[in-house]
């Protein structure tokens, strides 16, 4: 069927966990062989391991050059080729508004989120323009269309990363390769309590505390999972450059 994965090759980032995790099983499950990328080895080894024979471990912070060099090394030399690249991982802010944010933190959400989805991009396209072929399917948010769902940083990175696949897609919209965007609403995984951050602040938490609570119910990653899957199919052909809310209906109140 069109929704079949067999003989391709997905790189997922963000793995180890929640949203990357689920989307790892989901192409394996489809037929896809899968390099399970996080940054924490730790955590992408289950995810490989749950998997088994068609996947390998690639720990690669995405947000270091020289690191997303050597994971699609990895990638090419234990599979040839890349068909799906998933630009999953990423890392909240404290939700601190603008006049509050220290730079610092801004600086590192931001080298994340969108650098670090760029990095990946920027080191797969050559491999994907080689093919003739490829699908990208990012993992942005809600706050990448609106301005009261997270904090500053996370909110601008999550702004980038749609501008980013708005450019791919269009880009390379001739070649065969696809590039389109989730926005996942309120999402069960472990982002809300990676030490990355630290505590949240309490000014911005309480100002964006009720447009949050409209959020109604958690997803389960699985969720993001089947339409990332969907994206990335051939049942896609024609989607390029789609910024697609999967949030039960959030962004539509
Ligand atoms: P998670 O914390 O459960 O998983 C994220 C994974 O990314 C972790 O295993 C972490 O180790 C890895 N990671 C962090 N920084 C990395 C780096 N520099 N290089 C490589 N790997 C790194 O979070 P999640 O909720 O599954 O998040 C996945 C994506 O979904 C993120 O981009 C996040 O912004 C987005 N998102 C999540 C929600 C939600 O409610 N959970 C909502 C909207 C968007």
């Amino acid at each position: 069927t069109t929704f079949a994965f067999d003989d391709r090759v997905s790189l997922v980032t963000g793995a180890g966990s929640g949203i990357g995790r689920a989307m790892a099983f989901a192409f394996a499950k489809a037929g896809a062989r899968v390099v399970v990328c996080d940054v924490d080895r730790e955590r992408a080894e289950p995810t490989a391991s749950g998997i088994g024979d068609a996947a390998i471990v690639a720990a690669a912070d995405i947000s270091d050059e020289a690191s997303v060099g050597a994971l699609v090394e990895t990638a090419i030399s234990a599979y040839g080729r890349i068909d799906v690249l998933c630009n999953n991982a990423g890392i909240m802010d404290t939700m601190a508004l603008p006049a509050d944010i220290p730079v610092g933190l801004w600086e590192r959400v931001l080298r994340v989120n969108l650098t670090g989805t760029f990095l990946v991009t920027h080191a797969v396209l050559p491999h994907m323009l080689r093919e003739g072929r490829g699908a990208i399917v990012n993992t942005a948010s809600e706050a990448g269309i609106r301005g009261g769902t997270a904090g500053a940083a996370y909110t601008a990175s999550k702004h980038g990363v749609v501008g980013l696949t708005r450019s791919v897609a269009w880009a390379y919209a001739k070649d065969g390769i696809r590039c389109n965007a989730i926005l996942p609403g309120p999402t069960l995984t472990g982002i809300a309590s990676a030490e990355s951050v630290g505590s949240f602040d309490p000014t911005g938490a309480a100002r964006l505390a009720p447009v949050l609570a409209r959020g109604e119910r958690m997803a389960q990653p699985e969720q993001m999972a089947d339409a990332a899957l969907f994206l990335a199919s051939d049942a896609a052909s024609f989607v390029n450059g789609a910024i697609m809310p999967v949030d039960g209906g959030w962004s539509a109140a």
